[in-house]
């Protein structure tokens, strides 16, 4: 096991792509740490820095606090896991899982044969190879598969053992790479749940990286959202869930996504609002400090916090545009004048309701955020 440290690490690609741009982040032992976001926003780039397969522009990677900038790949105790497995087809499942503790061997056993011309070493070594295959695949319960080559498994067996590869070597940390993007959805869930356990087992350092921010909630002890580079946010998911760190985070977390409204935000005869093409939202009075200057802003809302009201000041007059009924719970697209609202609700709930409907809609004040105006706009902390 081992601590991470990125400390303002950047890479520049030749062409100047600017992939990572001066991140820090800390990773602590036995953590399993999701790197989340759109693609192209620098998650492979990162682990790829961290496997030692990427140089490092500028900054400074540290492994157990010592710098590896300069450290190869093979020797930085690191096991990586990819999307595509890269089995080797000719091997057995159990020649795939041996084969790291193999090369690992040639190099050893061929030094342990030049001094001392000892072949008890080497059969000591197969008996160490062979028993550390059987409990890796034991664990995965891989125990009746050995046999087989890759093209006679499933895709979920087939990720299994490119976990077990990765695990037969006992590494210091483990970089996974979109491992589960090539299953089908039942799979993906099924096998995040052995992810997760496998986790517990081993507490082992993990370091993920996904698109799907899904996934990255329900596998991560601490998620990092990166958007264009930079890191947005390092929390855990409910964290990133709850008090997204910006407005980038607030759209990218949670399905379906928070709904995101711009406007302004004013106080009238001791009301504050929120105001947006002409409609006024009334705010708990906490916000009121960030009404003094008129300012533009943007407000947020999630899907499950938007409810059908009565007709009343603080309700926004909308069109029902679509009814989509996914058993146990209703998605309903509104029409407003600010624009759009999606409301997802328990279908009970809704059931008077047809498209084409006038409704009138409100939002749950606890659970308005606010944010500055932009892609970008950081969160609102209201005043307590
Ligand atoms: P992600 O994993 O989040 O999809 P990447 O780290 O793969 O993102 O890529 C980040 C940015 O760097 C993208 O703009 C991508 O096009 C660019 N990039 C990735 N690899 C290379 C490369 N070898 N040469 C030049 N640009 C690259």
């Amino acid at each position: 096991m081992a601590t991470i440290q990125f400390k303002q690490v950047s890479k520049v690609y030749e062409g100047g792509v600017r992939a990572v741009d001066a991140i820090d982040l800390s990773i602590g032992e036995g953590e399993f740490c999701v790197l989340v976001g759109p693609s192209g926003c620098g998650k492979s780039t990162t682990l790829r820095m961290l496997a030692g397969l990427e140089d490092i522009t500028d900054g400074t990677l540290e492994l157990d606090a010592q710098c590896v900038n300069d450290l190869s790949a093979k020797d930085r105790d690191i096991a990586f896991v990819f999307q595509n497995y890269a089995l080797y087809p000719h091997l057995t499942v159990a020649q795939n899982i041996a084969f790291g503790l193999e090369s690992r061997r040639t190099h050893r056993s061929a030094l342990v044969a030049a001094l001392r011309g000892n072949s008890a070493a080497r059969h000591a070594e197969s008996a160490a190879i062979e028993a550390r295959v059987a409990s890796v695949s034991h664990t995965l319960g891989l125990d009746a598969l050995l046999q087989r080559r890759p093209r006679e498994l499933s895709g979920g067996q087939r990720q299994r053992v490119a976990v077990g590869r990765a695990i037969a070597r006992d590494p210091k940390v483990f970089l996974f790479d979109e491992p589960l993007s090539n299953l089908d959805a039942r799979l993906r869930i099924e096998t995040r749940a052995e992810l997760r356990q496998l986790h517990r087992r081993l507490r082992a350092t993990i370091v993920y990286v996904t698109h799907d921010q899904e996934e990255a909630m329900t596998l991560a002890d601490r998620l990092v959202v990166m958007h264009e580079g930079r890191i947005q946010q390092n929390a855990t998911p409910a964290q990133c869930y709850d008090a997204p760190a910006n407005r980038f985070v607030a759209s990218f977390i949670g399905t379906p996504p928070m709904n995101i409204i711009d406007g302004t935000i004013e106080t009238r005869e001791g009301q504050c609002s929120f105001v947006a093409s002409g409609i006024r939202v009334a705010l708990p009075s906490r916000w009121a400090p960030f009404s003094n200057t008129p300012r533009a802003i943007t407000l947020g809302i999630r899907p499950d916090r938007v409810h059908i009201s009565n007709a009343s000041s603080n309700a926004i007059p909308a069109t029902v545009e679509s009814i989509e009924s996914l058993g146990d719970r209703t998605d309903v697209a509104l029409r407003c004048a600010m624009g759009r609202i999606l409301m997802r609700s328990l279908p009970e709930s809704l059931q008077n309701i047809r498209e084409g409907d006038a409704v009138h809609v409100a939002c749950d004040p606890a659970h308005i955020h606010l944010f500055d105006a932009g892609v970008a706009g950081a969160r609102l902390t209201p005043i307590a």
